[in-house]
C-alpha cells in the first residue's frame, strides 16, 4: 500500500512538472494562429508561414477553417496572433459587386471561416498580420473594395508613385522566394519602422489588389504603377506580397521583422 502511495505521490509530482513546464512554454513564447484553407478534404496552407513564425519567436499552430462565430472565438482564445493567409479570391459579394470575370475564383468555405476568424480577432484585439488574400480579407472586413482582376481593371488608372506607369506583372512566374518589382514606403508608417528601408523589392503572386480602403485604413506601401502593397489599421498590418516565402524559399532575411513585428505585438 505504502508503495502504490509512493508511485501515486511520484506521479503527481510529474505531472505537476509538466504542467509548470507547459506553463512556461505559454508565457514565453506567443502562439500564432494561421489561418488555414480547405481543398478537397484537405486542411491547406503553406508551411512557409509556420517557418517564418517559427524562425520570429513564435509557436505557430494550424486554424482549420471554422464553421461558427462562437467557434472562433474559441480557437482564438487559444492564440495571441492572427495570421490570415493567401489564396483565393475574396467573393465579391462581400463587397457589394458581381464576379467581374473569370479569373475570379471564390472558395466560399474558405471565405465564411476567415471571415469569422478576421470578425472574432478584430473584436479581441489580436495583433492580426494578412498576407496577400489575407491582406485583401482584411480590407473588406473593414468595408474597403478589392480591384477584382487588375490586368483587365486596373489599366486605366493613372496612378504612379515614382513618375513611371509602365506596367508591372504582379503575377510573377520566378520562383516564389524571388522578388521581382519594388515597392515605396510611405515615412512615419509602421511597416518603414520595422524594414528599415524607404524601398524593397518583392515578390507577387495577386491578380487582385485594394481598391477604396476601408474605414480607418491607411495604405503605407505602393508598387510604381500605384498598386497597393501594404497598409495599416490600429495594431494590424497587412502586406500584398508573401514575406514568408522570401524567408522560407529565398532565404531573405530582410522581411523576417514582419514576423518579429507581430511576435512582439503578442506577448
Ligand atoms: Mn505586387
Amino acid at each position: 500500500m505504502a508503495r502504490t502511495n509512493m508511485t501515486l505521490r511520484k506521479a503527481a509530482c510529474f505531472a505537476l512538472v509538466l504542467l509548470l513546464l507547459a506553463g512556461c512554454a505559454r508565457g514565453g513564447a506567443p502562439v500564432v494562429g494561421i489561418s488555414a484553407g480547405w481543398d478537397r478534404g484537405r486542411i491547406d496552407v503553406s508551411d512557409a508561414y509556420a517557418v517564418a513564425v517559427r524562425a520570429a519567436g513564435g509557436v505557430p499552430v494550424v486554424l482549420p477553417p471554422v464553421l461558427s462565430f462562437h467557434e472562433a472565438v474559441e480557437a482564438l482564445s487559444h492564440v495571441d496572433a492572427l495570421i490570415l493567409t493567401g489564396g483565393e479570391d475574396v467573393d465579391p459579394a462581400r463587397y457589394g459587386e458581381g464576379i467581374w470575370n473569370e479569373t475570379v475564383e471564390v472558395n466560399y468555405r474558405r471565405d465564411t471561416s476567415d471571415f469569422l476568424l478576421a470578425r472574432a480577432a478584430l473584436d479581441a484585439g489580436l495583433p492580426i498580420l494578412g498576407i496577400c488574400r489575407g491582406e485583401q480579407l482584411m480590407n473588406v472586413v473593414l468595408g474597403g473594395t478589392l480591384y477584382q482582376d487588375l490586368p483587365t481593371q486596373y489599366t486605366t488608372q493613372k496612378t504612379s508613385v515614382n513618375g513611371t506607369a509602365s506596367a508591372i506583372k504582379h503575377r510573377q512566374s520566378e520562383p516564389d522566394g524571388v522578388g521581382t518589382h519594388m515597392i515605396y514606403l510611405e515615412p512615419d508608417s509602421r511597416l518603414r519602422e520595422i524594414l528599415g528601408a524607404d524601398s524593397l523589392m518583392v515578390n507577387s503572386f495577386h491578380h487582385q489588389a485594394v481598391k477604396e480602403p476601408g474605414a480607418g485604413v491607411r495604405v503605407v506601401a505602393r508598387a510604381a504603377d500605384g498598386v497597393v502593397e501594404a497598409w495599416e489599421y490600429d495594431g494590424i498590418v497587412c502586406v500584398q506580397f508573401h514575406p514568408e516565402l522570401l524567408y522560407a524559399r529565398g532565404g531573405d532575411t530582410t522581411f523576417l521583422p514582419i514576423f518579429q513585428d507581430l511576435v512582439h505585438r503578442a506577448r
